[in-house]
């Protein structure tokens, strides 16, 4: 039975909102925010389908003193406004800023995912957390959630991965959550 809990799409951000910011290790300022059209229409569905969806990324330039905390706040608030102007809805964004592996909240630790599941109380099991790196899978799998890993084909040589759906394209997510979701 429904016990009032909220299924959640998790995002990765870097490689999933937005281009990965490769060959720079961080996204440093909003110019350098490009958000993909396919998250755009991922988090539709998301949204359509009655499941609340939250954001989480490691953003560890912040705590190597690469970035300033204000430049990764400028980059969510262009992220938010992006979302607002589409008319949709995003539940909440946490980021981790720690450079200590074996911080809770530091992926592939679930901190993010259990917080927010506290905070908005979501049902993690029917959760999805979709990700380019493997490190977001596991991170999903710790949480208990469904997994969907996201990157080109030759990534997964270095780093094979144990999500429960592959897709070789962000362009390819929003007809899979359309169909699983
Ligand atoms: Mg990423």
């Amino acid at each position: 039975m429904n016990d009032g809990k909220q299924p959640c799409v998790f995002f990765d951000r870097d490689g999933i909102v937005n281009r990965d910011p490769h060959p720079k290790r961080y996204v440093e300022q909003p110019d350098e925010f490009h958000i993909f059209p396919a998250f755009i229409e991922s988090l539709r569905v998301a949204n359509e389908k009655g499941f609340a969806a939250v954001v989480i990324t490691n953003q560890k330039g912040v705590g190597v003193g690469v970035m300033t905390q204000q430049a990764l706040d400028a980059i969510h608030a262009k992220l938010f406004a992006a979302i607002r102007d589409a008319g949709l809805k995003l539940h909440d964004l946490y980021f981790c800023t720690s450079t200590d592996d074996a911080h809770p909240h530091r992926k592939p630790n679930p901190g993010m995912l259990l917080a927010a599941a506290q905070k908005h109380s979501l049902d993690l099991s029917r959760s999805w957390m979709i990700g380019d790196k493997e490190r977001d899978i596991t991170t999903g799998r710790r949480a208990g959630c469904k997994t969907v890993r996201v990157c080109l084909p030759e990534k997964l040589i270095k780093t094979p991965t144990a999500a429960d759906f592959y897709l070789d394209s962000i362009e390819k997510l929003p007809d899979f959550l359309r169909e699983y979701l």
